[in-house]
C-alpha cells in the first residue's frame, strides 16, 4: 500500500450522511475504503450508501445516535463485526443552533450542543481508542470548527462544544502517541452544507453577505474542499502528525 492510499482500510464517519460527512463518504469509498456510515439520518444515508456500492465502492449504514452511550457501542459492535477493525474513525455528527446572544439561548440548546457535539465525540472515542488498542494502532478524527479555536460571536453554545472537541483531541492525541494512536482535528469555517444553508436561510441579505465574505477569499468553502484534508489525514502521508488542528477557513484565522 502507498503511503497516500486508503486503499483496504475501514474508515467509520459519523454524520455521513449529509454535507462534510457524505463528500467524505464518497471521496474515500472511491479511492477504495471500506465506510461505515453512522447516522441519525437513515434516509439518506442509506441512499448514500447504495450510491457508493453502485459505482464499485464498499459501504454500510448504521443508524446511531452518537450522543446516546448504549447507541455509539451497537454502531461499533454492527461496524466492527460487518467490515472488520476500523482503521479511522471520523467525529463528523454534529448540529449548531439559530445565531443568537448568549444571554437569549435556552440551557436546552446548549445542553443538546453538548449532548451531541461533546458527549458524542467522547462516546465514540471510547470506543474506537479501546478498540485501536487492543488492534495494534488507529486514527481519530475528530471535526471541530474554526468555532473551536476562536470565538464565535452568536454561537456560543456551539463554540463551548467546538472548543472541547479540540481539548479532547490534544489530550487523547499526548495519552495514545505511543499506542500507535494518532488523533487529530479539522477545523473548517462556513462551508456550503444544509447546516450552513439553513443559517443562511435565517439572514437578511446583509447578513448573508457578511457570512459568506467573513474570509479573504470572501467564500463558503466547498464539502469537497474538507473531503479532500480529511481524506489526506487517513492516509500514512501525515503519520507524524498528531495533536493538531487542520484549519480549513479560506484565510479567515490567518
Ligand atoms: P450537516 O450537513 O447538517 O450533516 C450533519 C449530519 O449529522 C446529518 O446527517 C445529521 O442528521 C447528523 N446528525 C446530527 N445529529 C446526530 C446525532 N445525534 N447522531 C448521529 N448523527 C447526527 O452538517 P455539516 O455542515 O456537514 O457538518 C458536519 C460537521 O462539520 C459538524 O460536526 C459541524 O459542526 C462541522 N462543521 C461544519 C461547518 C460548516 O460550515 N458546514 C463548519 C465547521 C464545522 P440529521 O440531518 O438527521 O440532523
Amino acid at each position: 500500500m502507498s503511503d497516500n492510499s486508503v486503499a483496504g482500510k475501514h474508515i467509520l464517519i459519523t454524520g455521513g450522511a449529509s454535507g462534510i460527512g457524505a463528500e467524505t463518504a464518497l471521496l474515500l469509498a472511491k479511492r477504495g475504503a471500506k465506510v461505515t456510515i453512522g447516522d441519525l439520518n437513515e434516509v439518506d444515508g442509506k441512499t448514500l450508501v447504495e450510491r457508493i456500492n453502485d459505482e464499485g465502492g464498499q459501504a454500510r449504514f448504521c443508524k446511531v445516535d452518537v450522543s446516546v452511550s448504549q447507541s455509539v457501542e451497537a454502531l461499533f459492535v454492527s461496524a466492527i463485526g460487518e467490515l472488520g477493525n476500523i482503521d479511522v474513525l471520523i467525529n463528523n455528527a454534529g448540529i449548531d443552533h439559530d445565531p443568537k446572544f448568549l444571554l437569549e439561548i435556552e440551557d436546552a440548546t446548549f445542553h443538546k450542543n453538548i449532548a451531541v457535539n461533546v458527549n458524542g465525540v467522547w462516546y465514540c472515542m471510547k470506543q474506537a481508542l479501546g478498540h485501536m488498542l487492543e488492534n495494534g494502532g488507529g486514527h481519530v478524527i475528530n471535526i471541530s470548527s474554526v468555532a473551536g479555536i476562536r470565538a464565535a460571536p452568536t454561537l456560543s453554545a456551539y463554540s463551548a462544544a467546538k472548543h472541547a472537541v479540540v481539548g479532547l483531541t490534544k489530550s487523547a492525541a499526548v495519552e495514545y502517541a505511543r499506542y500507535n494512536i494518532r488523533v487529530n482535528a479539522v477545523c473548517p469555517s462556513f462551508v456550503r452544507t444544509p447546516m450552513v444553508e439553513h443559517v443562511l436561510s435565517k439572514l437578511n441579505e446583509r447578513g448573508q453577505k457578511a457570512l459568506i465574505s467573513a474570509n479573504p477569499m470572501k467564500r463558503l468553502g466547498e464539502p469537497q474542499e474538507i473531503a479532500g484534508a480529511i481524506a489526506w489525514l487517513c492516509t500514512a502521508e501525515s503519520s507524524f502528525m498528531t495533536g493538531h488542528t487542520v484549519v480549513l477557513d479560506g484565510g479567515m484565522t490567518a
